[in-house]
């Protein structure tokens, strides 16, 4: 790991903002029996169960989301099929009235075809012509309608066929992703909750304003790391340079030393071949 060279001025400014580990740092003492190599080692466990934690929820992380998402499009495309449904209903039956009306003027038509067979004079005979000729014109403006009918119809069973295509892939998506989620939560809930055990207990060992702190400083920081090891000369939270009498202090750990650049306590990197590292992603 590459450590930063430090203008030395910069060393001796402190950050208030960050003295949260600092201003423990003064009350905790090992007055409950509890070492303070011990809380150190303690709070150093603690941080690895959280990040483990962290990684689970990661893990998990955008899954129950994206299943949301996948089960509205679903929705909306099921909603989008039945209301075309309900217009392709509307169009068969305007067709089907349509082919009424030229029933209807078909037996008219018929029907004064007949009276003609039978009349007096000519009027009668111009006047049941012209009846035929409106029932005919009302005949042929029927089919036209029926045509268009059908064009709409074509256009809304296409319609539906599209939309059913898309849907029986998003339908298969989700059951894949729901499958995906469920197993992802199956295999970590257990892991989660052993984690959460073993944190509890480990916290147990740790006067509550320290928990506080701790809490606090990795709630603030990016990589959510509250406790770090040094790193060669470095913080391993910020990476900048740790004076050489402070290192022998952690070294030590008989005390609580928090880096003044990023408020993050700092512990001896034996801790990691002891404990294992906190990976963080
Ligand atoms: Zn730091």
């Amino acid at each position: 790991m590459a450590t930063k060279k430090v203008n030395k001025q910069t060393i001796v400014t402190p950050i208030d903002e960050r003295e949260t580990f600092v201003s423990v740092a003064k009350s905790v003492s090992d007055a409950d029996g509890i070492t303070m190599d011990e809380k150190l080692r303690t709070l150093y466990q603690i941080q690895l169960k959280d990040t483990a934690i962290d990684k689970i929820h990661l893990q998990r992380g955008e899954l129950p989301l994206e299943v949301q998402d996948m089960e509205d499009e679903v929705e909306g495309l099921k909603t989008r099929i039945a209301n075309t449904q309900a217009d392709i209903a509307d169009i068969e039956r305007r067709k089907a009235d349509y082919k009424h009306a030229i029933e209807e003027a078909g037996l008219l038509i018929e029907k004064y075809s007949k009276q003609q067979d039978n009349v007096k004079n000519n009027r009668e005979y111009e006047s049941l012509g012209k009846e035929i000729e409106y029932q005919s014109l009302e005949q042929q403006v029927c089919e036209k309608r029926i045509g268009e009918c059908d064009r709409e119809l074509e256009e809304k069973n296409s319609l539906i066929a599209a939309t059913n295509d898309r849907l029986s892939i998003f339908e298969a998506n989700l059951v894949e992703k729901k499958k995906e989620l469920e197993t992802i939560i199956e295999e970590t809930a257990a892991q989660e909750e052993k984690l959460q055990a073993e944190k509890e207990e480990l916290q147990k060992k740790i006067d509550e304003r320290m928990l506080v702190a701790y809490n606090r400083v990795r709630g603030a920081a990016k990589n959510h790391l509250a406790v770090v090891t040094i790193e060669r000369e470095a913080c391993g939270g910020c990476f900048n340079q740790i004076p050489p009498q402070r290192k022998l202090d952690i070294m030590q750990g008989k005390k609580i030393i928090v880096c003044e650049y990023c408020g993050r306590i700092l512990v001896n990197p034996e801790y990691k071949a002891e404990y294992g590292e906190a990976v963080v992603e």
